[in-house]
C-alpha cells in the first residue's frame, strides 16, 4: 500500500538570499521533494544581513544568519532553507559550504565555493546544480537531527572540499534514511 502523505508534517520554504537563478530553487525544490517527501516552497527573496559580515575576514558567518532567520516570523514552514552567493565561514571554519541548527528549523549554504572546479574553471552547470542539492540535503538532514555519517556515498558525509562533495550519490544510507524517517516522526516533526 502507498505510504499516505504525513498529515501535518509541513513543508520546507526556500529563500534566495543572493541571486540564485529560477531554475537552482526549482531544482532544490523539486530533490528536496523526493528525498525528505514534504513540499518544499519558494518564498520571498531577502537580502544577506549586515550584521552577519565579519570584516576582518571578508566573509559571512553562517552562524549568525542562522540566528537572522530565526528571530523572522516565517510561520508556516517546518524548516527553512536560504541559498546565498556570498563566503559563509564559522569561527573555527575558513569556510563552509553550508551550515544548519542540528535538530533546529533553520539552514543556510552558499554556491560560493561550489561554482568552479578545482582548476578554477567554471564547474558544467549540471556538477553545479548537482553540488547545491547535496549541500542542500545535507543541511536539511542536520535540521532533521542526522549527524555526520561514514557510509560511503551517504549525503550525510562531511564534505570538507568539493572533490569530496563531488564523491557522494544524492542519497541516505539506510541508516540516515531510518533515522531521518524516526526523526521526522516524533514529536515536534509531527
Ligand atoms: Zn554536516
Ligand atoms: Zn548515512
Amino acid at each position: 500500500m502507498k505510504e499516505q502523505k504525513r498529515p501535518g508534517l509541513g513543508s520546507i520554504g526556500l529563500i534566495d538570499m543572493g541571486h540564485a537563478a529560477d531554475t537552482v530553487l526549482r531544482v532544490l525544490a523539486a530533490n528536496i521533494q523526493t528525498i525528505f517527501d514534504v513540499e518544499a516552497d519558494i518564498l520571498s527573496p531577502m537580502p544577506v544581513p549586515d550584521e552577519a559580515f565579519e570584516h576582518r575576514r571578508g566573509q559571512y558567518d553562517a552562524g549568525l544568519i542562522l540566528n537572522h532567520l530565526s528571530r523572522l516570523c516565517l510561520p508556516r514552514h517546518r524548516r527553512i532553507v536560504a541559498i546565498t552567493d556570498v563566503d559563509l565561514c564559522s569561527p573555527v571554519l575558513t569556510y563552509v559550504f553550508g551550515q544548519a541548527q542540528l535538530g533546529g528549523r533553520f539552514a543556510i549554504l552558499s554556491d560560493f565555493r561550489l561554482r568552479n572546479t578545482a582548476d578554477t574553471t567554471c564547474a558544467p552547470s549540471a556538477l553545479y546544480y548537482e553540488r547545491i542539492v547535496k549541500v542542500a540535503l545535507h543541511e536539511i538532514g542536520h535540521t532533521f537531527s542526522l549527524y555526520h555519517c561514514e557510509a560511503p556515498g551517504c549525503l550525510m558525509r562531511m564534505s570538507p572540499e568539493t572533490r569530496d562533495l563531488d564523491e557522494l550519490a544524492v542519497y541516505l544510507c539506510n541508516r540516515c534514511s531510518f533515522a531521518l524517517r524516526k526523526n521526522m516522526k516524533e514529536v515536534g516533526d509531527k
